[in-house]
Parts: C-alpha cells; sequence; structure tokens
C-alpha cells in the first residue's frame, strides 16, 4: 500500500514538472518572439524616419504664396510689411514659423529672401535693429539681427534659430516693432541668452551666447518665429 501511494506521488510530481517546464519554455519563447518584434518594429521606426527626414531636407518648402511674395518686387527690394493692423497680416504673424530645410537654404529663393530681408530693415524711412521672416509674409525660422556686440554692428542671418538658455537674471528695456506701428513699451527680458541655429555654408548647428541689448533684440525677433510678439510681454500695471 506504502509502495503504491509512493508511486503515484512520484507520477503526479514527474507531471508537475513536466507541466511547469513546459509552460517555462513557451513564456522564454513568446518573450523572444514579443522582444524580435519591438526590435524589428524599432529598427523599421528608425529608417522611416531617416527616410523623411532625409527627403524633407532634399525638398524646397516655400509655399507658393511665399514664393510669390519673394519675387513680386518693383525696381525696390524693400517687402511691404505684415502687421498687427490687418487682419490677414495677423495670422501669418501669429502663427509658428517653419524649419528651413537644407534645400530651402541652397535655393535661390533663400538668396533673394534674406537680401530683400535685410534691405527692409535697414530701410532709411523705417529703420529696424531685427527683423524676422514672418513679418514679411514668410513663415519660416529666419531672423535678422543687428549684432551691436560686434565690431562695425553688422547684421547677421540667423536661419532654424532657437534660444535654448535664458537667464534668470533680468533686464527691463524699451521695445518697438516694425509690425507694431507707431507704438513702444517697456519689456523685461532675460540679460542673457544661449541660442542655436544652422550654419549657412557648412549646414551644421551652431551655438552661441550673447547679452544686453544685443540679447533682447535676439529674444524680440525669435518671439516672432513662435508667433508671439513683444505687446504680449507687456506688463500691465
Ligand atoms: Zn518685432
Amino acid at each position: 500500500m506504502q509502495s503504491t501511494l509512493n508511486f503515484f506521488s512520484y507520477i503526479l510530481l514527474f507531471r508537475f514538472v513536466c507541466e511547469s517546464g513546459y509552460k517555462f519554455i513557451l513564456k522564454i519563447d513568446n518573450f523572444a518572439n514579443n522582444f524580435n518584434k519591438t526590435f524589428m518594429k524599432r529598427v523599421l521606426a528608425y529608417f522611416f524616419i531617416v527616410f523623411v527626414m532625409a527627403s524633407c531636407s532634399k525638398k524646397v518648402t516655400f509655399t507658393q504664396s511665399e514664393i510669390d511674395i519673394i519675387n513680386n518686387r518693383d525696381s525696390s527690394l524693400i517687402m511691404p510689411l505684415f502687421t498687427v493692423d490687418d487682419p490677414a497680416d495677423t495670422s501669418v504673424l501669429r502663427a509658428v514659423a517653419a524649419d528651413l530645410s537644407e534645400a530651402d537654404i541652397q535655393s535661390d529663393l533663400f538668396k533673394a529672401l534674406k537680401e530683400r530681408m535685410l534691405a527692409t530693415v535697414q530701410d532709411t524711412t523705417n529703420e529696424g535693429v531685427g527683423i524676422a521672416a514672418p513679418q514679411v509674409g514668410v513663415s519660416k525660422r529666419l531672423v535678422i539681427v543687428q549684432r551691436f556686440d560686434k565690431p562695425g554692428e553688422p547684421f547677421e542671418f540667423y536661419p532654424n534659430i532657437r534660444i535654448i538658455e535664458y537667464s534668470d537674471e533680468k533686464q527691463l528695456g524699451k521695445e518697438g516693432c516694425l509690425s507694431v506701428p507707431n507704438r513702444s513699451e517697456e519689456v523685461e527680458r532675460s540679460k542673457r541668452v544661449v541660442f542655436t541655429y544652422l550654419d549657412e555654408n557648412s549646414l551644421k548647428m551652431v551655438k552661441d551666447s550673447v547679452d544686453g541689448f544685443t540679447a533682447v533684440i535676439f529674444q524680440h525677433e525669435v518671439d516672432h518665429l513662435e508667433g508671439v510678439i513683444y505687446i504680449d510681454r507687456v506688463k500691465t500695471k
């Protein structure tokens, strides 16, 4: 009787070990399968993103209305300014500007846009110290800033600019804007900013920093690329 019981116990134990082993193997197999699938999905997604980025950077992304604005000129290079007084202009001024592709930067359109934006900010009848592409109706990440911190105070171009650091230390200064005619108000800005932009020649991202009044111009112009106008930052007393 005792040995029969033992025999059944062994059978049950043997069955338990076999079943557990089988379940364990199934689990491992499932895990490996899922891992393979996830891994393959990630690899495919990576190649897709690289492919999309590569094909985007090879395409000129200016819209037809932007091309018309850049090409439409009389004898003067100066472009009509988009202002907050006009509802249609305001919708462009309030939009978030798009990045320029490598193809954009290498195009004749970009060259013409730069030349015309420079002429516009230097217009002696309505001079500015900086201008952003949306202010002439082109919703692209391009600004011109007069570098008061450099010898000769040159106007410089910054494609795909982004401010990546704002100092906690602030400064208060009077600002005006070519898109907000006949107004100027006090705005609080960071004393120092760090920014990145795409170098036109090397097509590599470059990092730079500025402070003082030049930092104010950078903050004002980069705001334009986010659809923000300085009047949004005026503190009501
Ligand atoms: Zn402005």
